[in-house]
């Protein structure tokens, strides 16, 4: 079994206080952590720091290339990309125009 560690006690590690649960605005987004109420020292759950990664990394655009299925082209996800929005093989997704530059990738 995996453990637990958002509802594990936290230290802090400047001054050994027990860190608070709390979520923080990175950037637009909410990321769970814990906060110490004496020094201020705040960490992020590392789930969430990881998933932050990746958005920011998609955020600034990532390059993926065209490849060719008989007479289709399609596009490969990253793996992180994939496991970060939940897309499994198989899976249909909605393309969506938002100019004629521009697509959306509706992801139910
Ligand atoms: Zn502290």
């Amino acid at each position: 079994m995996k453990r637990d560690i958002w509802n594990a006690v936290h230290k802090c590690t400047k001054c050994n206080e027990v860190m608070k649960k709390n979520v923080f605005m990175v950037g637009g987004v909410s990321v769970r952590g814990w906060e110490c109420h004496k020094c201020r020292e705040s960490v992020l759950h590392p789930e969430d720091a990881q998933k932050m990664f990746v958005f920011n990394k998609l955020r600034k655009g990532l390059s993926v290339k065209v490849g060719e299925l008989g007479k289709n082209l399609i596009m490969r996800f990253p793996k992180e990309v994939a496991e970060f929005y939940k897309i499994s093989k198989g899976e249909e997704i909605k393309l969506k125009a938002d100019s004629f530059n521009k697509i959306e990738l509706d992801i139910a």
